[in-house]
């Protein structure tokens, strides 16, 4: 009985440590066909590591499909048994956690609605103490690393060994490309500060529809993500919950078909060569663009001493969209994107106001 136990754990890491891992399984359980139908198309393709299914949904509003509750979870145990495939679901509270453990769950993901709250996050930290269970850990809602990251550290001060990250995006108000903006930026940092955490990305909930899946899942392959989790249905537009971005277990195999799996490292000394001196080219224009930033500042406060001596106002808007406008068309012209150009202008734009603050105020 333990050496079986011990054996379905060490598979479970094992299953972790591939790169790239691949999760998938539908949104929500719905019936136990639903189940373990997707189950057994997802294992028939070849392509997926393990099987997900939400039991529970945190709904942002009531009304809709709120999960099929403890009563599915023997339908993942069968579907394991069926596939060989571990599994893993979102847990919210303590009693979920307890409840997906006694129906041997592989593993338990905390949901970005979760690790916005510490309360429960810390409810389901202890609930876990001890437990030899991998918890992976979305990004919350809101992108702040802070509270990601102290997500992380409660998990871990509860004993669980194996913590991994799954970035799924931030929420943003009004209608954009994605359901979820991906902030890339931000998984980055956070992949930066923990080095040792295997991160990977789920397109499903940053897309919030298919047609633009395979693009994203691609692009978190070549920022190295370790793996991607999307969701699957036997019958996507008529899932019970987030029907516009599941697709079928063949179109999903399609789709990992389609994305070009980059190494992160090759073995080559003449690669690595080549590399190096590009990346020193970079390094070198980077000390420019900063020795040039500096100067542009030292104008700005000169600007900044005239304004004061003449009791002018920092900001001038008129100035600041000729600035604006001008760099656009510059930009158009030399291939950087009116979204970067405002992005970086911003940034020096209120760099430029703090050093003309501080000679006007000194
Ligand atoms: C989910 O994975 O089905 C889910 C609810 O995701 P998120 O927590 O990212 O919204
Ligand atoms: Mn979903």
């Amino acid at each position: 009985m333990q050496a079986v136990e011990t054996n379905t754990k060490a598979a479970v890491l094992e299953k972790l440590n591939k790169k790239p891992l691949i999760i998938s399984g539908p949104c929500s359980a719905e019936t136990e066909e639903q189940v373990l139908e997707t189950a057994q198309r997802l294992a028939n393709t070849g392509k997926v590591d393990m099987l997900r299914a939400g039991i529970w949904k945190p709904r942002t509003r009531p009304g809709s499909f709120e999960g099929i509750g403890t009563k599915g979870l023997p339908w993942l145990q069968q579907a394991k048994k069926i596939t060989g495939l571990p599994t893993t679901v979102e847990v919210a509270t303590g009693k979920q956690a307890q409840d997906a453990l006694h129906f041997e769950i592989d593993m338990l993901w905390i949901g970005a609605r979760t690790t916005v709250n510490p309360f429960s996050v810390q409810e389901v930290a202890d609930a876990l103490r001890g437990a030899d269970v991998p918890v992976f850990i979305k990004n919350p809602i809101n992108p702040d690393l802070e509270l990601w990251t102290g997500a992380v550290e409660r998990i871990a001060k509860a004993g669980i060994k194996t913590i991994g990250l799954i970035h799924r995006g931030f929420s943003a108000y009004g209608n954009t490309e994605y359901r979820n903006a991906p902030m890339w930026h931000l998984a980055i940092e956070m992949k930066r500060r923990n080095p040792e955490l295997k991160i990977i990305n789920d397109p499903s909930h940053i897309c919030g529809r298919r047609d633009i899946l395979l693009e994203v899942a691609q692009k978190a392959i070549d920022l190295d993500f370790d793996g991607l989790m999307i969701e699957s249905h036997i019958d996507p537009d008529n899932a019970w919950s987030d029907a516009k971005q599941q697709v079928t277990p063949e179109k999903l195999a399609e789709m990992l078909d389609a994305i070009t799996w980059r190494k992160e490292d090759v073995n080559s000394e003449e690669v690595h060569a080549a590399l190096e001196k590009l990346r020193q080219q970079i390094n070198h224009l980077d000390d420019e663009m900063m020795q040039i930033l500096s100067q542009r500042m030292s104008l700005a406060e000169k600007i900044g001493q005239y304004k004061k001596d003449n009791n002018i106002t920092i900001l001038q808007t008129s100035r600041w969209n000729e600035i604006l406008e001008r760099a656009f068309k510059r930009g158009d012209k030399i291939g950087l994107s009116n979204e970067f150009i405002t992005k970086y202008f911003d940034a020096i734009h209120m760099e430029s106001i703090n050093h003309q603050n501080k000679i006007m105020n000194s």
